[in-house]
């Protein structure tokens, strides 16, 4: 079927909307009208290829909602007319996968960076020519996508796609960080440097589960102000000389959770001295350039730093969850959200870049 896709060309600014074809899903996928798609750091960081090495041209998109239009015959717990927030793809019997945890799958990178299926083939094409797809699993910067149906979370048709996209994988990553790496409780504490779309969903989680105190540290003033509304009960100026004893003049036995939603190698130093006893810091990206530091932080109090990826949450639980957190007005991630027709994705892209927005929703048309 014709489609409108935007497709990312190396040496070009940004994705441009094209006329491309789209083949029929295969047994264990769907064809989803796309009704939003949000943007995340991971889809700039494609586009410009380098630290993301997905094979150009290709059509990125990995934080899509829609309407299923039609579903492969494997496919068993969607149908046509369901909404969808699509979340990542995953191969559903490896040990990771088995445990509910598909954001480890053990094919994590092939499925997300390939810009194809397992076995090479795409659905998406030009003029006859193949082009890269099956982002994240779906490529959802496109009027259409064939999505991997494993990563096809239901859910209820009262809430507006797209308020519902970002949980795909930003809102998700941060919010998880808190309720599933960490396991937040009543009464901890939590740092979070970045106060972006992770940093922001972690911080209203943070609320959610009971968090005595959350300090927010951006350089920007007008998310520090955000990030208080939303649940931060200290924000700190990232650029502060001593920020470390900042924090720990807030928190004087350390804080038992930081997490670190940037890429700047100090942070991620900061975010271990920051730490009480048997803290635990947690990052979401690379940083942009190695760095050193010193074990003895780890050591001496059993401290520990951990990587992570989607927010370690089963989306099949976490995205309906969260949803109704949403609809109670106790998550309120809409905050968050500023809205571009798809038309418009170049600029949404330079506004994401530029920080001037949190996070950025294409919107490809009415359910
Ligand atoms: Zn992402
Ligand atoms: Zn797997």
């Amino acid at each position: 079927m014709k489609i409108r896709a935007a497709i990312s060309r190396s040496g070009e600014a940004a994705p441009v909307i094209e006329e491309a074809e789209l083949g029929p899903p295969r047994s264990d996928e769907i064809l989803v009208r796309i009704v939003a798609a949000g943007i995340c750091h991971t889809d700039v960081r494609a586009h410009r290829g380098g630290a993301v090495p997905t094979p150009h041209p290709v059509v990125l998109g990995h934080e899509g909602a829609g309407v299923v239009e039609a579903a492969g015959s494997g496919v068993m717990h969607l149908k046509a007319g369901d909404h969808v927030v699509l979340s990542g793809s995953s191969c559903g019997t490896c040990p990771s996968c088995r445990e509910n945890y598909p954001s480890y799958c053990r094919e994590v990178i092939p499925r997300s960076f390939g810009g194809s299926r397992m076995d090479g083939s795409s659905a998406l094409s030009q003029g006859g020519a193949p082009l890269h797809g099956h982002f994240f699993g779906q490529s959802s910067f496109a009027t259409y996508a064939i999505a991997d149906a494993r990563g096809a979370v239901r859910v209820s048709k009262e809430i507006p796609l797209e308020i519902a996209a970002p949980l795909g994988c930003g809102v998700l990553t941060g919010a998880g960080a808190v309720l599933y790496t960490f396991g937040l409780k009543a009464g901890q504490s939590l740092v979070v440097f970045g106060s972006g779309s992770v940093g922001l969903s972690a911080i209203m989680a943070a609320r959610l589960a009971g968090a005595q105190q959350v300090i927010a540290v951006d350089p920007l003033p007008q998310r520090r102000a955000l990030a208080l509304e939303l649940g931060a009960t200290a924000a700190l100026d990232a650029a502060s000389e001593n920020l470390v004893d900042a924090i720990r003049a807030v928190l004087p036995g350390g804080a038992d959770f930081a997490l670190n939603t940037t890429i700047v190698p100090q942070v991620y130093e900061a975010s271990l001295r920051v730490l009480g006893m048997r803290g635990v810091a947690a990052f979401v990206s690379a940083p942009r350039e190695p760095f050193t530091t010193s074990l003895q932080t780890l050591l001496h109090g059993g401290r520990s730093l951990r990587g992570l990826i989607g927010g370690d949450a089963a989306p099949q639980v976490a995205i309906p969850m969260l949803l109704y957190f949403w609809q109670q007005g106790r998550f309120p991630m809409d905050r968050l959200i500023t809205s571009f027709e798809f038309s418009a994705i170049g600029a949404a892209f330079e506004a994401l870049h530029h920080a001037r927005v949190i996070k950025p929703v294409l919107r490809m048309g009415a359910p």
